[in-house]
């Protein structure tokens, strides 16, 4: 249930409200906006009559929330939430483009990179240094030397960086050295890790799981949200669905859906949606085009020799091309890069 109290309404009636609200067994979390003090009311809703509450003289509005997600839902927060991260901001006008190799494989080749993208127009340096394998015998990542070279690569470039974590036994490194903390789309669904990531201050890039639900999504951010963290970032990866031809579907339609449902703000990973390199460049347009708030995209110096989705990924020069075209499409939708 939301509850949205009348204009003005002075600081003390809200609190004796949600006193009120909090003594028949319910948990009640505020949202501040810009006009109105919006109260999500989370618990048995079934309890409390909502024509006397509407008929208080601080209360504009009571709403029944039909979604089982309540800090994440738009009726919650009716502004498009606004992420900080080292002063670049992510939901704003300006499109958050985050790009890098799938995993960090030596001081030359993450900083290398680093460079390039940030000479390009990106904003955030990505690099996996934990890799979730289908295989264990495959290329696990650097792991924290792959930390230490992200941080060189941030040093060099000023890029924040994001990388994903797989474990909460590394949420306090994470905390320290990273930037954006990424879940990927294998852990979507690990809740005792969505639950810690909870308890800490550091923004979370949350992926869509394989095959995940856009509801099932904004469930995992309720996890993180509930806990505290406000500062999640959604990510639309492509799902799993019949079709074979490409990695997996990008689903563009869940970026409008997302906008409509939640406040969230939503990037795209057209690199892991389509697993090829040559289509990259239109499913990002697209994305840009269906009202993305930014793109996180694979970029290696030697995608032949890559230790991991080295055919996805697109080399340097191919990525500067990618953004000049996505500056008028960006223009457009009444975006810039
Ligand atoms: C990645 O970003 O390299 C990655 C493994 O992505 P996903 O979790 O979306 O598969
Ligand atoms: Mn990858």
């Amino acid at each position: 249930m939301i509850v949205i109290t009348i204009l003005g309404t002075p600081e003390a009636e809200i609190v004796k409200l949600i006193k009120q609200i909090e003594s028949m067994g319910l948990t009640v979390h505020r949202s501040m906006g810009h006009r109105y003090c919006v109260l999500g009311i989370v618990g048995d809703t079934s309890i409390i009559d909502k024509d006397s509450l509407e008929a208080s003289s601080i209360v504009k509005r009571v709403m029944h929330v039909q979604e089982p997600f309540k800090r994440a839902n738009r009726l919650f927060h009716p502004e498009n939430s606004q992420i900080n991260v080292s002063d670049e901001i992510i939901g704003g006008k300006k499109l958050a483009i985050m790009a890098g190799p799938c995993s960090v494989e030596s001081e030359d080749q993450i900083c290398s990179i680093a460079e390039a993208v940030k000479e390009s127009g990106a904003r955030f340096l990505r690099g996996g240094a934990y890799k979730p394998r289908t295989s264990p015998y495959s290329f696990q990542g650097m792991k924290e030397e792959g930390l230490e070279l992200l941080k060189t690569a941030r040093a060099k470039t000023g890029l924040p960086i994001v990388t994903e974590i797989m474990s909460p036994q590394l949420i306090e490194k994470f905390v320290e050295d990273v930037d954006i903390i990424q879940v990927g789309a294998r852990n979507m669904q690990n809740y005792d890790l969505l639950r810690e990531l909870g308890r800490i201050r550091k923004p979370i890039l949350l992926k869509r799981g394989l095959s995940a639900t856009i509801e099932e999504l904004l469930m995992s951010a309720e996890y993180i949200l509930a806990g505290g963290n406000q500062d999640v970032i959604l990510c639309e990866r492509g799902i799993r669905t019949f079709e074979t031809y490409t990695r997996n579907t990008l689903d563009i339609s869940s970026i409008p859906a997302i906008k409509r449902l939640s406040h969230l703000p939503v990037i795209v990973d057209p690199s892991h949606a389509a697993g090829m390199w040559w289509m990259v460049e239109p499913l990002a347009l697209a994305a840009v085009a269906a009202g993305a708030d930014g793109l996180i995209v694979e970029v290696h110096n030697d995608p032949e020799n890559a230790k991991c989705d080295g055919y996805q990924s697109i080399k340097p020069a191919r990525f500067d091309e990618l953004i000049n075209k996505i500056r008028p499409v960006a223009k457009v939708v009444g975006r810039d890069i």
